[in-house]
């Protein structure tokens, strides 16, 4: 009888640990081209960090050649290692031969994550702009899609004519949750203040098959639109999932813990279309934004301050992170 017992207990220990000791989620982290504002290494340092931290993905970086290399011809990653990609990659176009087996990943039921750089690549590539629901930038505009945006609570569209993607300066903002049953957002506060960033604006695209999970007001006194912006957003194409993070301008923007956290949680979901990570104690507020130090120094740049690239480091203007309590913009 004894033995039994024994035996039983031993069981449910086994029970109790299996999460820790499941496979962990295969991500390829793939990177390799991007436009000025966003250079690709120190995302990918951050992003690789962000992955490894969580404690449940095994990340491979695939680096393809610049979308201007004729090597490009030749980039052929095996897919099928892989769950989940997340994109850190930003270029105007890909020719069909890396489009392709790209799109069957993820029609076939693979997951992608596209980040706030990488999600304003591939203006033309069809398939690629209805896996991502909305962008803007790189010379979209009404030919793309309508303005997709919240109102009163539901995802409304505007066939209105003009560019699509614009943001103000890089100041903290709140993000609210419109759905809060969704995997990813579950457990998560109403709303939070997020780390000095740029909130996009004015995104357009197919918007077919798409959810916004949070959204963020875009204020008129810096430069937004008045109306409450798409903030995670998530796709179903094909069989595959989607998760579109708009936020995350540099290493900074990422190192804030809602960003840190939804990411994680967002790959997890994009790659097994459930969530087993716990919110954790550090979470931002509705009136303080927070952030992880050790993931913003991650980046050079991070020592000229929060807002190096958009206002003036006035005297006495030092980093923004290293505190804890976040930095302010200028004003
Ligand atoms: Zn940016």
């Amino acid at each position: 009888m004894k033995t039994t017992v024994f035996a039983i207990a031993c069981g449910a220990l086994l029970t109790l640990a299996a999460p820790s000791q499941a496979a962990p989620i295969r991500v390829m982290l793939l990177d390799g081209d991007s436009a000025g504002a966003h250079p690709w290494p120190p995302l990918t340092a951050v992003l690789k960090q962000e992955l490894d931290e969580a404690g449940i993905f095994q990340t491979d970086i695939v680096t393809a050649p610049k979308a201007n290399d004729p090597e490009l011809a030749n980039f052929k990653p095996d897919y099928s290692k892989y769950q989940v990609i997340v994109l850190n990659y930003d270029a105007q176009d890909w020719p069909e031969s890396a489009r392709a087996p790209f799109e069957a990943f993820v029609k076939n039921g693979g997951g992608l994550v596209t980040v706030h750089a990488a999600e304003t690549a591939f203006p033309n590539w069809k398939e690629f702009n209805e896996m991502i629901g909305v962008s803007g930038f790189r010379g979209r505009t009404d030919k793309d899609g309508p303005l997709w945006f919240m109102k009163d609570g539901k995802l409304v569209s505007d066939t209105a004519p003009g560019n699509a993607g614009a943001h103000g300066r890089r100041l903290p903002y709140v993000v609210t949750v419109q759905d809060a049953n969704h995997p990813i957002t579950k457990g998560l506060p109403k709303s939070w203040m997020h780390q000095g960033d740029e909130l996009y604006n004015k995104l357009r695209g197919p918007g077919a098959n798409m959810t916004v999970l949070a959204s963020a007001f875009s204020d008129p006194a810096n430069q937004g639109t008045g109306r409450d912006e798409p903030q995670l957003i998530v796709v179903n194409y094909g069989k595959g999932r989607v998760f579109n993070t708009l936020a995350g301008h540099d290493a900074n923007a990422m190192s804030s813990v809602d960003w840190l956290v939804t990411f994680q949680r967002g790959t997890e979901w994009a790659a097994t279309g459930k969530v087993t990570q716990k919110v954790p104690a550090d979470f931002p507020t509705a009136q303080t934004v927070a952030y992880r130090p050790n993931i913003a120094a991650l980046d050079p740049s991070y020592k000229n301050g929060l807002n190096a690239l958009t206002a003036p480091a006035g005297p006495g203007r030092g980093a923004g992170g290293g505190s804890g309590r976040g930095g302010r913009g200028p004003q």
